[in-house]
């Protein structure tokens, strides 16, 4: 990095957050950016120059604040993603500072559990090996699959790109949580930046992350499914997967975000009900809010502490931060994994057969890496786009903290055909309301976090009918195509007017869209429907309005023909016997639920299948 740039960089930092270059933001900012898998160094090291060439950081903060924000709203895509990453990159670091979190009132890291207990998974160093199984990815899907191989006696060996976890690393802290934890340090999006892409890259994959939101398949939606959904075996795998992550609503005390939806749903006299949770001897009120950051307790319900470690227990040998670079084949057949360790060490991991699961955007990556070549290889990518209302009260909401999801209301779950969206809430850390928030200027913004403790909002979670594409860009680089179809969006505009309703029934002193230009009002006659006339001029372009992706889908999808799929219905790909896929990719549509659980059935019932067949 030049001096010029380096400078660029430290104004634009300094203009978003004062006093950032004093902490050393440029520097935690540089290395989200080398984190980033959507950002190639040479873009960001061009984005500087630019800055630097214009001489940005010798123009006054009123004038910076006006070049950052004339960037937010340019009429180049590009030019408001890479807006919206330095944003979010500077100010989730800025605000990862203990002084920074005193100052808004959130009180910061949880610190080592009490009891955090040793990994029960002793994982196995990486070499050359053979085995009947070689499992690709361990969260959702990799992990029932694992279990249910090795339970029937098969060698099972599972590969995992992220690092080995237990209840001692999960130390509650937001930014630590993103870098160690999830895929890309949590910044990854779509091609033109318009939606963060959020999963996990550990041990157990998504499911040590994730929020414990435990729907079965709608019959509705396995109806349209057809082929095996429809079959008693479906039903009877999604009974035991459920049982056996602990799926209940014992645990479900409504934290005050709940309770103020509740509030508002009732008041309106909409659908609510408790949420199904995979977990057992939840505390609700202690750490729950911190469960995105990974579950202290071991109570929440992963694969990490059930399926991978009756894997382990049944002999599956586990290798951790190993990544598959392709399948290889012999005689027509599957026939193993290459893969490569954090370290630069390759392996080959020799096998009968091979299960692809690591998740809807890296299966069809590994897919096309290894030479497929069926056309719906990486197409009809759905990602459940979700979008925020959030709401300032009188009251203090703390809305960091209690059960992390204890209600959802499906009012609006069926809008169109069975097309509709979910209301569920989730936890606000300084971080979750830096990614949809608006940026007006260092003094808006400061005063924004500061009202965090006393805000609340609610996630409009779409069944998407819209598709995207996971391709291989220059440099075997993941390329996410997405955009939001007219269709969806007009749903999501239903969902934005019923979450202003929700908040505004449950005493919302101000109402917030997820806009880029800050979309506000404050109750009264008239200013709702003021407030969405904003919204319609503003829509949902990328950069323009706060999207973010938390279920994969579809992109290597199970079917009966191999036009129209990419597997056969047991989850085994057209081109290449012998190799499987069982994640999210293998959904033929979106599911409209929580996806968990329909992934860890779908994984139950084909390696059921597999491990009869193989033995
Ligand atoms: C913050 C968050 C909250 C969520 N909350 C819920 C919820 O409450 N309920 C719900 O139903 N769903 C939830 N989800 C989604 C759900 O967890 C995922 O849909 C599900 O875990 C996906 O399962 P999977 O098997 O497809 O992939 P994953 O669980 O993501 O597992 C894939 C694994 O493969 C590994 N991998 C990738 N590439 C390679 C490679 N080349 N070599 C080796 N390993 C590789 C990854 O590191 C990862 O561990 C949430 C997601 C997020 C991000």
């Amino acid at each position: 990095m030049t001096r010029a740039q380096r400078r660029a960089l430290e104004a634009i930092c300094d203009t978003f957050a004062p006093g950032a270059v004093d902490l050393g933001v440029p520097d935690q900012v540089l290395e989200l950016a080398r984190l980033n898998p959507s950002v190639a160094e040479r873009e960001l090291g061009a984005l500087l120059s630019l800055f630097a060439l214009r001489r940005f950081a010798r123009l006054p903060r009123a004038r910076r604040e006006a070049v950052l924000l004339a960037w937010c709203e340019s009429k180049y895509a590009t030019k408001r993603a890479a807006f919206q990453a330095l944003r979010k990159g500077a100010l989730l670091a800025f605000y990862s500072h203990a002084e920074n979190q005193r100052r808004i009132g959130y009180p910061g890291a949880l610190g080592p559990p009490a009891n955090g207990r040793a990994a029960r998974i002793q994982p196995t160093p990486a070499g050359d090996m053979h085995c009947d199984v070689c499992v690709v990815g361990s969260g959702a899907g990799g992990g029932v699959a694992a279990a249910v191989l090795a339970q029937s006696g098969l060698d099972v060996v599972v590969l995992e790109a992220g690092p080995a976890v237990s209840e001692a690393d999960f130390v509650g802290d937001e930014l630590d949580a993103y870098r160690r934890f999830y895929w890309g340090a949590a910044a990854g999006t779509t091609d033109d930046g318009g939606i963060g892409l959020l999963t996990g890259e550990c041990l157990g994959g998504t499911t040590t992350l994730n929020w414990t939101t435990s729907f079965p398949t709608p019959d509705a939606v396995r109806d349209e499914w057809s082929g095996p959904f429809v079959s008693d075996e479906f039903t009877h795998s999604l009974d035991v997967v459920a049982e056996r992550s602990g799926v209940c609503t014992d645990y479900n005390e409504p934290s005050t975000r709940d309770a103020i939806m509740r509030r508002g749903l009732e008041a309106l006299g909409w659908h609510v009900d408790a949420m199904p949770r995979n977990v057992r001897g939840c505390d609700q009120n202690g750490v729950c809010g911190y469960c995105g950051f990974g579950c202290q307790l071991g109570a929440k319900q992963s694969t990490l502490v059930t399926w991978l470690e009756d894997a382990h227990a049944a002999g599956a040998r586990i290798i951790v931060e190993t990544s598959a670079e392709r399948v290889v084949a012999r005689g027509g057949r599957a026939n193993g994994v290459d893969a490569v360790t954090r370290t630069g060490k390759t392996i080959t991991v020799r096998s009968q057969a091979v299960i692809v699961a690591c998740g809807a955007l890296q299966t069809p990556a590994l897919l096309l890496r290894s030479g497929l070549a069926n056309r719906n290889i990486g197409r009809h990518l759905h990602l459940h786009p979700v979008t925020g209302v959030s709401a300032l009260f009188d009251e203090d909401v703390r809305p960091w903290t209690g059960t992390i999801q204890a209600l959802y209301s499906d009012e609006h779950a069926n809008l169109d055909d069975g097309y509709g969206l979910k209301y569920e809430t989730g936890p606000i850390h300084p971080g979750v309301l830096i990614g949809f928030a608006s940026w007006r200027g260092a003094d808006d913004c400061a005063e924004l976090l500061g009202n965090l403790p006393r805000s609340s909002g609610i996630g409009l979670l779409a069944r998407d009918r819209g598709e995207g594409e996971v391709r291989l860009g220059r440099g075997g680089r993941l390329s996410v195509r997405y955009r939001l179809a007219d269709d969806d969006a007009r749903r999501i505009r239903v969902g934005i007017e019923g979450a202003a309703r929700i908040l505004e029934a449950a005493g919302a002193k101000r109402v917030y869209s997820s806009h880029a230009r800050k979309l506000s009002y404050e109750p009264g006659a008239g200013r709702r429907e003021q407030f969405l006339a904003a919204v319609d001029r503003e829509g949902f372009g990328a950069g323009r309005c706060a999207f973010f992706s938390f279920h994969h889908m579809g992109s290597a999808r199970v079917g009966a023909d191999p036009e129209q799929s990419a597997c056969r219905w047991n989850g085994e790909t057209w081109d290449l016997p012998g190799l499987y896929v069982m994640d999210g990719s293998s959904f033929p549509s979106a599911s409209g639920v929580n996806p968990m659980l329909t992934i860890e059935a779908i994984a139950h019932l084909n390696a059921s299948h597999l491990a009869a067949e193989l033995r």
